[in-house]
């Protein structure tokens, strides 16, 4: 069965894959982008939750298909800036200006505040539009701090400064594996192939 994630980014859909892997296997699914599914829809991202923005994603889409949809929206909320990016992360200082200088922005934001304040965290909701109309959702966290300084060479985003305590590592310096089984993305949509696994 065919299942469209509503997304043209092919690194993320690729990250999706490989976190579902196990279940895509069981219910002999075949998990494609829009782009695969031939679907060019324009969707107008202006929810003021991550969760509004992901079903405006699958809604959107799922009116195109028959097909099971999957959307996603995620991003860094951190408490000293008003839980800012938040839903704009993407966009937060212009989409097209570069993670090193909205990450060295947030760094210099946050020069002189103690390590209590800086506590941040990555949060991912999934939505699912089923054909008949049926609405899911399951939300993922990860709890951090702001870095102090720029560290690590993996991940995309903001992971150079989103730094794991426990781990005394930013979420760039650690494995993909690794940072599929911590990540709100992994733990969102694992929170979703359970809801799944109920219904198909
Ligand atoms: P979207 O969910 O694809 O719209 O992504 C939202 C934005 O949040 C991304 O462009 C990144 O700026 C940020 N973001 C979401 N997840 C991560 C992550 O795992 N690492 C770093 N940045 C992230």
């Amino acid at each position: 069965m065919d299942v469209i994630f509503a997304t043209g980014n092919k690194g993320k859909l690729d990250e999706i894959r490989e976190i579902m892997k196990e279940f895509i296997d069981r219910h002999d699914i075949n998990l494609i982008s829009l782009k695969d599914a031939g679907i060019n829809a324009d969707i107008v991202e202006d929810g003021k939750t991550f969760e509004e923005n992901a079903l405006i994603k699958a809604r959107t889409v799922a009116g195109y298909t028959d097909s099971i949809v999957l959307a996603d929206d995620s991003g860094l909320e951190v408490d000293y800036l008003d839980k800012a990016p938040g839903i704009y992360s993407a966009r937060y200082l212009g989409e097209d200006t570069s993670y090193d200088v909205k990450n060295n922005h947030i760094l210099n934001e946050m020069k002189d505040v103690p390590e209590e304040k800086r506590t941040a965290r990555f949060v991912c909701v999934i939505a699912c539009v089923m054909p008949d109309g049926k609405e899911l959702t399951a939300e993922g966290i990860i709890e951090g701090h702001i870095a102090h300084k720029i560290r690590g060479e993996h991940g995309f985003g903001y992971d150079p400064i989103f730094y794991l305590p426990e781990r005394k590592c930013t979420t760039a310096e650690i494995l993909p594996e690794e940072k599929n089984e911590i990540s709100h993305r992994g733990r969102a949509l694992c929170a979703m192939m359970k809801l799944l696994d109920e219904i198909i």
